[in-house]
Order: structure tokens, then C-alpha cells, then sequence
């Protein structure tokens, strides 16, 4: 018992370290048009890239990212599924530890 709940606040460490962190992906646009396929009759390189993610009413959503910050967003993109996995591994110990609770 006293090892799962020292494996679960080994976890809860582990799940801080990646608290910063979103959901969503990224994709970038014509600067100009502000499509994925630019539509411009003078084309331009420009992109501006953009973070989409669900609210929690499950409504489409757009942040715009300087291209600069790509690499921060990127890295709290996978911190997100970090603690996804570290979410799932917590609930096994939760289990572990409820089955014991019942047992005394
Ligand atoms: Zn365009």
C-alpha cells in the first residue's frame, strides 16, 4: 500500500513537470488570405501559423502563434500527451490502491 501511494506521488511529480501544457493541433495559413491553400493572385510566402484546439463546450477554437513560439507551443503540445499517459498511469495506481482499501 505504502509503495503504491509513493508510486502515485512519484507520478503526480512526474505529471507537474508537464503541467504546461495544451491541447490542439497547428497548422499554418496564407498570411494574406488567411487560407490553407492561398488563394492570393500575387503570391506570397508569408504563413501565419495557428493553434486549433476544442474548448470544453467542444467549440472549435483559433489562437495565433508567432513564428517564433512555434517550438514553446510545440513542446506543450506533447507535455499534453505526457500527461495523458501519466493521467492513465495514475488511475492504475488509484485502482490498485482502491482494491487494497477493500481488502482491510
Ligand atoms: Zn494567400
Amino acid at each position: 500500500m505504502k509503495d503504491l501511494v509513493e508510486r502515485r506521488n512519484g507520478l503526480l511529480r512526474e505529471f507537474e513537470k508537464c503541467s504546461d501544457f495544451v491541447r490542439g493541433s497547428i497548422n499554418s495559413v496564407c498570411a494574406k488570405c488567411n487560407r490553407a491553400r492561398c488563394i492570393c493572385e500575387t503570391k506570397t510566402s508569408r504563413r501565419a501559423y495557428r493553434l486549433t484546439y476544442k474548448n470544453s463546450e467542444q467549440k472549435t477554437r483559433i489562437v495565433y502563434i508567432q513564428e517564433s513560439r512555434l517550438p514553446k507551443i510545440r513542446k506543450m503540445i506533447v507535455n499534453y500527451s505526457k500527461s495523458r499517459k501519466i493521467m492513465e498511469q495514475i488511475i492504475e495506481t488509484n485502482i490498485e490502491i482502491f482494491k487494497k482499501e477493500t481488502k482491510h
